[in-house]
């Protein structure tokens, strides 16, 4: 097949790879990175132009694209391509906004009957502070668009919360939601606008510092599986179709009810609490990092998957989907002073180094030719993920670190404690 990958992260360099290695496909990636070059053409075709976008597809007659990041999404991307019959994976403009509007995603759930916390939209300050007191601490307080993960602040101090609010109420309102006190994961589910397959559960970590502490990021590792959900739902499996069965289906249901059918992935960002699970967000994309360590897992040809639910065919696919019995672990390197003043622009070294430990694989996401050979140098904040797979969680953490050690970044940090408590609880069950 002859493929158009939208994006230039690791998650899109992740997809891409898993393309690749079928070694059947031409691919093609817009804009890409210097990782994604080395597997795919790349091109400079504006992502987010839907005309642009579709004319290219058009021309080059692609038989799938497959859109990454959010922005062309929202930006009607995949609306354009359906309707010049173009197969697209990634849902249109319209039930994206379970990512782009919290209050959609919100009001949907209401509708469907799927379980999340209570949450109360704020348009003054004044209803703020009623709200925050109404809910007690920890506070949560998010704004409803999308804000690349910036936008939500979950604190004890109810000051910072009310500053908080106040940065982001000039851009519209403010949604303060309940806190939901328990362990957080992500279930992939992909759809083609009726059918549903999940993709294997991960772990993600938000915060900058090991422990979970500091401030809030993109994402700073993640791991599948995730042991805690075996002891709590009896399989990594049984999880994966409560979520489907009491999240995502009848989300989907409710969409395509509105005439809205959702095709692409539906990323339910959930936590298990003391009382079952609750989704805290929707994605309408790939999660970047978990990307990273779930399609390492799938146990069948990604283009199947992307084409079937680009396709309305999904229906013909295994049911659950073949999972590998493996284990994925991803870190991420970030850039000095990242997530606030990075400092971008220096020299990157050791990926050749890092790639040749066995199962080890570098995917690039901020990082850019030097120039006059001079080899690479990183170009943003978080620069490049190190993806290890192994027979367990602790193989493949060992390796990750292994890899990331490898590698030299003036300034350059990265959590110490990536699925360290997974792989223990996964130690302790299998000796158990
Ligand atoms: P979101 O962008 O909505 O996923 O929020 C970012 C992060 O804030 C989540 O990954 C959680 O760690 C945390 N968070 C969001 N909403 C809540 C909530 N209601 N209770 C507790 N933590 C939350």
């Amino acid at each position: 097949m002859k493929i158009l990958v939208l994006g230039s992260g690791a998650r899109e360099h992740a997809l891409v790879a898993a393309l690749a290695q079928e070694g059947t496909h031409e691919l093609i990636c817009a804009p890409g990175n210097p990782g994604i070059e080395q597997l795919a053409t790349t091109i400079r075709v504006d992502a987010n132009k839907p005309q642009l976008v579709a004319d290219f597809a058009e021309e080059e007659r692609v038989e799938l694209v497959v859109i990454g990041p959010e922005a062309p999404l929202v930006a009607g991307v995949a609306d354009e391509l359906r309707r010049r019959g173009i197969p697209v994976f990634g849902p249109n403009q319209e039930p994206a906004k379970l990512e782009g509007s919290k209050t959609f995603a919100k009001q949907a759930m209401q509708r469907a009957g799927v379980p999340t916390g209570g949450a109360q939209l704020c348009t003054t300050m004044e209803e703020v502070e009623r709200t925050l007191d109404q809910f007690g601490a920890p506070y949560v307080v998010k704004a409803d668009g999308l804000a690349s993960g910036k936008g939500v602040l979950v604190t004890e101090d109810r000051q910072a919360a009310l500053i908080h609010a106040d940065t982001w109420i000039p851009a519209g309102p403010i949604l303060i939601e309940e806190f939901l006190d328990g362990l957080e994961v992500s279930q992939f589910v992909i759809s083609d606008g009726e059918t549903t397959r999940a993709l294997p559960p991960a772990q993600d970590f938000k915060r900058i510092g090991d422990g979970d502490t500091g401030p809030n990021t993109g994402g700073m590792g993640a791991y599948s599986p995730v042991p805690f959900l075996n002891e709590r739902f009896g399989s990594q499996e049984a999880f994966s179709e409560e979520v489907v069965r009491t999240v995502a289906q009848p989300i989907i249901d409710e969409l395509r009810a509105n005439g809205q059918p959702f095709q692409g992935l539906l990323y339910c960002g959930l936590i298990v609490t003391a009382d079952g699970m609750r989704v805290i967000e929707f994605n309408a994309r790939f999660g970047d990092p978990e990307t990273q360590v779930v399609l390492p897992r799938l146990d069948m040809p990604l283009s199947e998957l992307l084409y079937a639910s680009a396709t309305g065919t999904l229906a013909d696919t295994p049911n659950p989907l073949p999972i590998k019995q493996n284990a994925a672990v991803t870190l991420v390197l970030a850039s000095e002073g990242y997530p606030d003043a990075v400092q971008s622009g220096r020299p990157l070294q050791g990926l050749e180094d890092a790639e040749a430990i066995e199962g080890v694989h570098v995917m690039h996401a901020a990082t850019g030719d030097a120039g006059e050979g001079e080899g690479l140098r990183a170009t943003g904040g978080r620069v490049l993920n190190v993806v290890a797979e192994g027979a367990t969680l602790t193989a493949a953490r060992t390796r990750a670190y292994e890899g990331m050690a490898k590698i030299s970044l003036e300034g350059g940090h990265f959590r110490r404690d990536i699925a360290e408590r997974a792989a223990a609880d996964a130690e302790r069950q299998a000796k158990a």
